[in-house]
């Protein structure tokens, strides 16, 4: 068998790569999906549309040239989480266009509950939110006096998209969730690993409606021949940031990746404890693989590759985000400039969603490359804030941080990064870290790899970023940390 196939499931696309033993990425394919907003600050997908990409996806990297059906060793799958499906048990149809994850419109629910939001951080690890599944699929079922008694008589299921897209692949045969994604939805407990019968009452969710919840590594079931043409076990789940720092082999306490996308996700594998956060940082399952659980903590930075966008599309000093590295380097420090990015709020460890962005520092002498330099100085020094409280919560030190996502290309971001944290910054070969852990998984599960130490031998950087004593990084720093109090409210 050459090949492990990897289902992507985001946001926006539905994405299929095969990966060969050496972790390399033979044949690719994308299709997008569309996104609704019904109304201001409501969010969804057709869950259907979701599967009908998702298969398309799947069916021509199969169909790529010399690629064989035969040559797949299995399947494994990472996905957008907390989006939630509810449907039909007999007939396969969704309830109800799916929830997706940035979907506010549960934030009163979530209002009504706060006397409870202690019972659910200590059982689940999370802020009582909107983001999470839990609230979602109460309202769902009480949007509807019919979808309430349906799901009592234990006629609907639930399922985020992992469990939606096994059930389709398996034509409805197997209802599975692993515990990463579990971890999302604000009903289960990480540390009995079990749905929790307290919250499902505060939330008013019958239990029948709900996946049963396997390891992230671990043959689950297998496809339909009728789907793909063949069986194909799949062994192999994990939520998009598990997967990536999975695939980022940040395997050992302390470790820690940082996706640089629109804005930042940051995720720390904290090994067997589940640390409480004093900062407002989630606390989640990084995976559960050979029986054991492996804990993290989650923190993100709202907008990082967006304040790149900010400064193309508003102030117009570039024409595409790229450019923003050689505009920056047409200056040899910031010139004193501070760009705080509070564009929507300022998160962990400020929580101000009052505060506002800002330009700090301008003379006569200022450039827009001191601007584009103090842009992405930002995007470094928001990383840092979080990552050194994640340490603190932690109590442990990390070596290094792997990093990932669109603007991680930037190598000048990439070296400020190092400079400001004074540790090395790695960038993996493959840009694909989120499909390749959900690989890894399904691969460890059928022993196309032996173990984590087989995939150490074949995970390969691209580059690494050695912190440099420059004397501007503190000069930064200090100035960072002398304005910041200023923006906030
Ligand atoms: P997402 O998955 O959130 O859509 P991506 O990982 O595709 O994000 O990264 C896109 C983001 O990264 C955009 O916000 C863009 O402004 C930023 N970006 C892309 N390339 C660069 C670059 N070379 N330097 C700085 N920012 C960049």
């Amino acid at each position: 068998m050459k090949y492990i196939l990897s289902i992507d499931a985001g946001t926006t696309s539905s994405r299929a790569i095969l990966f060969d033993k050496m972790g390399q990425a033979k044949a690719t394919a994308q299709h997008e999906f569309p996104q609704y907003f019904p109304k201001e600050s409501w969010v969804e997908h057709n869950a259907t549309e979701i599967w009908a990409t998702q298969l398309k996806a799947i069916r021509e990297v199969i169909d790529s040239e010399g690629i064989s059906i035969d040559d797949i060793a299995a399947m494994g799958i990472t996905n957008q989480r907390e989006t939630t499906v509810i449907w039909d048990r007999k007939t396969g149809e969704p309830v109800h266009n799916a929830i997706v994850w940035q979907d506010r419109r549960t934030a009163s629910i979530c209002d009504e509950l706060q006397a409870e939001a202690s019972t659910f951080l200590t059982k689940t690890g999370l802020v009582l939110d909107a983001y999470f599944s839990g609230t979602k699929i109460k309202w769902i079922l009480d949007s509807d006096p019919s979808l309430r008694k349906r799901a009592d008589a234990g006629e609907l299921a639930f399922g985020t998209i992992d469990t939606w897209l096994i059930w389709n692949l398996t034509e409805g045969k197997v209802h599975t969730t692993d515990v990463t994604n579990a971890s999302r939805t604000l009903i289960f407990n990480i540390h009995s690993l079990e749905w929790d019968q307290e919250l499902l009452e505060l939330l008013n969710i019958p239990v029948s409606l709900l996946p049963k919840v396997v390891s992230s590594s671990e043959i689950v079931g297998e496809t339909e021949a009728s789907v793909l043409g063949k069986a194909i076990p799949i062994s192999g789940i994990a939520g998009d940031q598990q997967a990536a720092l999975f695939g980022q082999l940040c395997i050992n306490p302390g470790d820690v990746k940082n996706t640089y996308g629109t804005g930042c996700f940051c995720i720390m594998n904290t090994g067997e404890k589940a640390v409480v956060s004093h900062n407002k940082m989630l606390t989640t399952i990084g995976w559960q693989l050979n029986g054991k659980i492996t804990y993290a903590l989650e923190g993100s930075v709202f907008i990082a590759g967006a304040l790149i966008q900010w400064l193309r599309d508003q102030l117009q000093i570039i024409d595409a985000a790229p450019e923003i590295e050689a505009l920056a380097n047409t200056v040899e420090n910031n010139g004193g400039i501070t760009f705080i990015p509070a564009l929507s709020g300022l998160g962990a460890p400020f929580w101000d969603p009052e505060a506002t962005g800002a330009i700090m520092g301008i003379t006569r002498g200022t450039q827009k490359g001191h601007i584009a330099r103090a842009a992405l100085e930002a995007i470094a020094l928001r990383s840092r804030d979080i990552i050194v409280e994640m340490q603190k919560d932690a109590g442990v030190h990390f070596a290094n941080l792997k990093v990932d996502g669109g603007a991680s290309n930037n190598d000048l971001l990439m070296q400020l990064q190092a400079n400001i944290l004074n540790k090395a910054v790695i960038r993996p070969d493959t840009t694909e870290t989120t499909a390749l852990g959900a690989a890894f998984f399904a691969g460890l599960a059928v022993g196309f790899w032996k173990d984590e130490a087989e995939l150490q031998t074949i995970w390969k950087e691209n580059k690494s970023f050695q912190p440099q004593n420059d004397p501007n990084t503190q000069d930064c720093i200090d100035l960072w940390e002398k304005r910041i109090p200023k923006v906030l409210k």
